[in-house]
This record gives structure tokens, C-alpha cells and sequence, in this order.
């Protein structure tokens, strides 16, 4: 299941320094090429997200930031890299209480394409029970709940019709957003939706919905899809977005739900009043506040009302710091440093209940000290430090960290790859791999046999592409393994290696120089890799004929391995 987050401009100035609270030289000269998103701060095998999110809604029209956004694919701006997939939608939150989106198909996909994005939504139109209009709120009408159903469903046709007729061949992908009231309504539109030629859903509106009218949907959606994937013989994915409470992922993924975006966690770090800090799935922590003194409104407010000295205020402020980053030393004990702080809460924020409780807990726990992930490691206390964006979105790196890996260990993240083929379609346009590959018979067994399997991602081992997900295009090529040099194979070796750092566990269907470079890389421990055909499945020899006779073998593995992920929720997150 792929986990994206979605991006608000979350960056941090990857030199800031923390003893001396300034930014970087680098970071005050020119912030938009120095500062770097979570995955800039993670090694590719940690990075805490599977992909981006990226909302039409944020690039706010004349300020400039579209422009820059077709300038250079926001692909090569995030500098994320390739393993890492990228979204985009239009945001329909930010237009709820419109009458219509402010979008329309066209631009959105100029948008999405010079973009470029792996996946792009259709235009959605949220269905919501009341909206706010000239500052009152009132509910929708069963009409305009019915018009806005309309509105979503027609997006979805057009924006694929769009595609077709500009021959954009899949680059972006296109996810087909549906909105409902009930089960019935998002079923409807998903049906619609499929019929038009999508591959992929995406399921919006549910982000306020408590969590058994999340699975409700999801679950009924979910069934219709893969229906219809029988039916069709097609793959079908499946997004929902705005998932705010995580305890419904494993559930999600039961159900066969292929990715989710959600911001809480992130966000949490710095907006929650007492869990900031996420030790693992049962622990949360306050962060410690100690803010800047000359930059928080609220404590400007109160020196300019004369109730607090600059000068007393700025030595609080100092004091605290430097008790908090003693204690962390352990040359300062619990109470002194628990006072400390509090005295400049006091000074600075006024009275505002107990948050000496909350305090001592988190200092007596130092959890900064337990937590394996590069930034704890690298800065220690400063990261539960609730004072400025530098410590507080990195804990929020950190809380998306500690979920990933929970994540990962409940769904663990399964790629079935398979060789390509000689035999491929001749079409010179770019064709989704897929159907590039559906020429050869041993392709078209192995797809028969996986496309219908959820829980895991499929794609083919090229010897041009390296690692191809199943749904990506790809243009006509023709090159094999064997005619690689040794450099050009070394460096094919490195490109898989890297794509296969991000799973759990890979099984490989393949024969000849391909099997051989899985096999090598089957011997690195991470991640576990099984390989068809096996010899003990066999008395002959592993040959064509036999690596299709043991398909069905490996596709019992991999269902095994897929019904054996799962377990318990994610209570706390
Ligand atoms: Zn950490």
C-alpha cells in the first residue's frame, strides 16, 4: 500500500544551526534551492513516504508558483526521486463552498502534464452537508448534492477523453475521483467511471467521515472494483484521500485499497495540544514549547500590552533553552529544568493550565533518545523542541518516519516482478507496460495469473527501464540483458537495487541473465527475494516450459505471503 503525503511546501533549512538558532547562510540567500523536503533527509530505503500529494489548490493563480511549476517539472524541483511517486489533484476542499471548481479539464491537464506527475485526479466537486455561504452556513439540497455527483462523474469522462484525444498515452495517469452521500452514490459514480476505460479510483469527501463510514464506502466501492476487474481482466487501483485517523489503514488494506494520502501525523507535530512527538504506535509525547520570544504574535501582543520586559522575557527564554539542552546532557536534573522551562512558559504565554505534567513526562522519557531515525540521531533534544518550523516540521519527518516503518511491518510492501520479453506490441507511442509486454505468451500467463492479486505491486524488469511498474508507459525498445556491457549491467543492478530497497519482500519470475542478477541481489539480506522457477519444485530443468508450469506456484506464494500481512490496528496513530 502506498502512503502518500500530502505537500504544503514542508521544508526545513537542511543546514540550520540548532546550538545557535540561525538559519543557514545558504538558506538566507536563497531559501527555494537550499531547503529540502523529508526525503532529502532520509536514506531511499527510510524515506517516510511512498509518494507526494500535490494539490492544484496550493499553487495559488498569480503567484507565480505555477509558472515555476511548468518551468521545471515539479518532479525535478521536489528532487524526489524516482523510485518516489508523484500525485496531483486539484484540492477540492479549497473550493467546497463554490458553486462549481474553479478548474476546468484542460487546464488541469496542461497542468498534470507539464507537471510531471505520475498520477493526476479528475476535477472532484465535494458533497458535503452544509456549505458556508456569505459567511452562514446552510445545508446543500438533495439537487445540488445530485448536480455535484454530476459535476465529478462528467470531470472524470472528460478529462480522460482530453488525454485520449491528445495522445498523452497515461503520462500522468489518470485517477478517476468519485464523490457520494451513501455506499450506493460512490459505487454509482466508480461504475461510470470504470465504464469510461479508468484504472484507477480515487475515493474523495471521506476525510470528516468517522471511520465506519470510511470502511463502509471503501468496502462497497472496493467489492464493485474488483467485480469489474474480473469481469474486464483489468488491474484496477484504488486512493482514498484525507485519511486523518491511521487506525483505519490495515483495514483499508484488508479491503484491497492500494494507497491513501494523509497530512495528520506531520502536522500533528506542531498543531496537536499533547501528542507531538510519536515514540511508536502506543506512545505519544508533548513536544516541549519553548517559542521565540520575537516571533510569536501572541507574546509580541503581551510585551507591547507592557505586561512583560523584552529584556526579563529574553533571559526566560535562554534559561529555558539552555535547561532543556543540559538536562538532555544529564547536567541538569528533571525539576530544575522542568521549572526552567516553565517559568518562561509563564512569562510568555501567560497562565494556561497545567504543563508541568505534560513536561515532566516527556523529559523524564527522553524519547529523543530511543528513536533510531537520522534526525533524532543527528539533533537530539532540538527535535522536541516546539520552536520554530526547523524543529517542528522535522518531528514531523519523525512522526511519518516511526509510521511508515508501523506501516510497513502491518503491510508489508510486496513487489512480484517478472522479465521482459522480446515479443513486445510495435505501437511507437508510449504504451502502458502492461500491454507493451502482452505480445509474449509467458508475459500474458504471469499477468493472468497476478493482475487480480491486491496487496502487492507488479512490474517487469526491463533491461532499457530497469524496475517498470505495470501501469507505467513506456515507449517500443529493443534491448536485452545479454547485450548489455559489464558496466551497463552494473549500473541496471544498481537501478533495480534501489527500487528494491523500498519493499519487504520481492518474488521474481525469470530466466537467463535476469535470473542471475536477481539471484545476486537475493543475496544482499535486505529486502528477501524468491525466486521462480525453483529447482525443488521441479525434478528437470528450469527452462521456459518449466518457468511457466511453476506461475501458479509463485502466485500461491505470493497470496500466502499477502494473507499473512496484516494483524493488529494502529491503535494510537
Ligand atoms: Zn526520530
Amino acid at each position: 500500500m502506498d502512503y502518500f503525503v500530502p505537500d504544503w511546501n514542508d521544508v526545513v533549512d537542511p543546514w540550520f544551526n540548532f546550538p545557535l538558532d540561525k538559519p543557514s547562510g545558504e538558506h538566507l540567500r536563497d531559501p527555494a534551492k537550499t531547503d529540502v523536503r523529508a526525503h532529502e533527509l532520509f536514506p531511499l530505503g527510510e524515506i517516510p513516504y511512498d509518494g507526494i500529494l500535490v494539490s492544484r489548490m496550493t499553487f495559488a493563480p498569480g503567484a507565480g508558483v505555477l509558472q515555476k511549476a511548468r518551468e521545471a517539472s515539479l518532479r525535478l524541483r521536489f528532487r524526489l526521486p524516482d523510485e518516489l511517486l508523484l500525485m496531483a489533484d486539484c484540492g477540492a476542499w479549497g473550493y467546497v463552498d463554490r458553486d462549481e471548481p474553479p478548474f476546468d479539464s484542460e487546464e488541469i491537464l496542461d497542468f498534470y502534464a507539464d507537471g510531471g506527475f505520475d498520477y493526476g485526479v479528475s476535477i472532484d466537486h465535494m458533497i458535503v452537508d452544509s456549505i458556508i455561504e456569505d459567511d452562514i452556513t446552510r445545508p446543500l439540497t438533495k439537487e445540488e448534492k445530485e448536480r455535484r455527483w454530476d459535476i465529478t462523474v462528467e470531470n472524470g469522462k472528460e478529462i480522460l477523453n482530453l488525454s485520449r484525444k491528445r495522445h498523452l498515452n497515461g503520462k500522468p495517469r489518470l485517477v478517476g475521483a468519485i464523490q457520494g452521500w451513501n455506499e450506493e452514490s460512490y459505487v454509482r459514480a466508480a461504475e461510470q467511471l470504470l465504464g469510461e476505460g479508468y484504472d484507477f479510483i480515487g475515493i474523495g469527501g471521506l476525510a470528516r467521515a468517522p471511520t465506519s463510514g470510511i470502511l463502509r464506502v471503501a468496502a462497497a466501492v472496493s467489492r464493485s472494483i474488483q467485480s469489474y476487474g474480473r469481469r474486464s481482466g483489468r488491474r484496477i487501483d484504488l486512493h482514498i484521500f484525507g485519511i486523518t485517523r491511521m487506525k483505519v489503514v490495515s483495514e483499508l488494506a484488508r479491503l484491497g485499497v492500494t494507497s491513501f494520502d494523509s497530512a495528520s501525523l506531520l502536522r500533528k507535530a506542531w498543531l496537536s495540544k499533547d501528542e507531538n512527538y510519536y515514540l511508536d504506535d502506543k506512545t505519544a509525547y508533548a513536544a516541549v514549547r519553548i517559542p521565540h520570544s520575537s516571533r510569536s504574535t501572541r507574546i509580541r501582543a503581551r510585551l507591547a500590552s507592557g505586561e512583560m520586559k523584552s529584556e526579563r522575557l529574553h533571559d526566560l527564554e535562554t534559561d529555558a533553552l539552555a535547561a532543556a539542552r543540559n538536562y538532555a546532557l544529564g547536567e541538569v536534573d528533571l525539576e530544575m529544568a522542568v521549572s526552567a522551562i516553565a517559568k518562561y512558559d509563564f512569562a510568555a504565554l501567560g497562565l494556561r493550565g497545567d504543563i508541568r505534567r505534560d513536561l515532566r513526562r516527556t523529559l523524564r522519557a527522553k524519547p529523543w533518545e530511543q528513536c533510531a531515525c537520522p534526525l533524532c540521531c543527528k539533533i537530539g533534544v532540538e527535535i522536541i523542541l516546539h520552536r520554530g518550523n526547523d524543529r517542528n516540521r522535522r518531528r514531523g519527518f519523525h512522526n511519518l518516519w516511526v509510521f511508515h516503518k508501523y506501516l510497513r511491518k502491518l503491510v508489508p510492501r510486496i513487489l512480484v516482478l517478472t522479465n521482459c520479453t522480446q515479443k513486445k506490441h510495435g505501437r511507437r507511442s508510449d504504451l502502458p507496460a502492461y500491454l507493451r509486454y502482452s505480445k509474449s505468451d509467458t508475459f500474458q500467463l504471469w499477468w493472468k495469473n497476478l493482475r487480480e492479486v491486491r496487496g502487492i505491486d507488479l512490474g517487469v524488469l526491463s533491461a532499457e527501464h530497469g524496475v517498470v511498474p505495470w501501469w507505467k508507459p513506456i515507449p517500443n525498445y529493443n534491448k536485452r540483458i545479454e547485450e548489455l556491457s559489464q558496466e551497463e549491467k552494473l549500473r541496471l543492478e544498481k537501478k533495480v537495487s534501489m527500487v528494491l530497497l523500498r519493499y519487504d519482500l520481492v518474488f521474481f519470475s525469470g530466466l537467463g541473465e535476469y535470473g542471475r542478477m536477481m539471484r545476486k541481489l537475493a543475496l544482499s539480506a535486505n529486502p528477501r527475494v524468491e525466486l521462480f522457477p525453483k529447482k525443488e519444485l521441479s525434478s528437470r530443468k528450469l527452462d521456459l516450459l518449466e518457468l511457466k508450469r511453476q506461475i501458479p506456484d509463485m502466485r500461491g506464494a505470493v497470496l500466502k505471503a499477502v494473507s499473512a500481512s496484516g494483524g493488529r490496528g494502529l491503535d494510537l496513530f
